[in-house]
């Protein structure tokens, strides 16, 4: 079967003497791992341009473990962050927490968005807040979204008054549920605000990033401090699955 997709290549590894296996987030298939056979020869052809973090219309064969790449036709370099030590390395982080979070074959066209619009982000500017930002909307699309709206324990809507940010279950806390439990540290209302614009469903990453620079650092620390929490306690959970299904053959 004939697969036309475009997608976003996440990581290259080299196969055997002349082929190449790339991890590729497509729009309409999700993850697929594709074979681009002699592609080190095709790819002096190409100009280098089947490398990570190129958006590319592909043609896929489907084989029997692998995608099989027919051909590959690049819509954007993203020149400016092949061209940058710190835009490449970003671009990484986050092909890596792509790569970690979603399973093959399950298709995410909102991830893709994101990833891509990240793309066109680094390309432009460079604003620090880029990567904890998507971060926790891919995330956020994957089902995972920390509570900004109401209090995490009781549910009640929160006041203006003290609130507390939780770290390990990701969310704000009222202040008589922080006496009750003891958990979280205090966060202020304003950035209370920033979160919850962050994650309403109106928010447009594409559009520039607007964050008094007051708050950025700790924007960026508390969805940092998320994303990490998230991914451990997934990653955890999915090597115990792992485990499990693979003791109980
Ligand atoms: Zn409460």
């Amino acid at each position: 079967m004939q697969i036309k997709t475009s997608g976003i290549i996440i990581k290259r590894m080299n196969f055997g003497e002349a082929d190449r296996i790339l991890t590729v987030l497509t729009h309409d298939h999700g993850k697929v791992k594709a074979i681009a056979r002699g592609s080190r020869k095709i790819l002096a052809k190409l100009g280098g341009s089947l490398e990570p973090f190129c958006l590319v219309d592909f043609i896929f064969h489907e084989g029997k473990s692998f995608y099989v790449v027919t051909s590959a036709v690049v819509i954007n370099h993203f020149e400016k962050i092949h061209t940058d030590i710190d835009k490449i390395a970003k671009a990484f982080y986050i092909g890596e927490l792509l790569d970690k979070s979603l399973e093959d074959h399950q298709n995410h066209p909102e991830v893709y968005e994101l990833f891509k619009k990240y793309l066109e982000n680094l390309e432009g500017a460079d604003d620090p807040i880029l990567i904890p930002v998507f971060s926790a909307k891919i995330l956020e699309s994957l089902g995972f979204k920390p509570e900004v709206f109401e209090c995490l324990h009781c549910r009640q809507k929160l006041s203006l008054a003290q609130n507390f940010w939780d770290d390990i279950e990701g969310g704000v806390i009222c202040q008589s549920c922080h006496d009750k439990f003891g958990h979280g540290r205090k966060i202020e209302n304003d950035l209370i605000k920033i979160l919850r614009l962050i994650f309403s469903p109106t928010f447009a990453v594409g559009s520039k990033i607007n964050i008094s620079e007051k708050y950025k650092n700790q924007t960026a620390e508390i969805l940092e401090n998320y994303v990490e929490v998230i991914l451990e306690r997934e990653l955890k959970s999915k090597k115990f699955l792992d485990q499990i299904s693979s003791s109980s053959k």
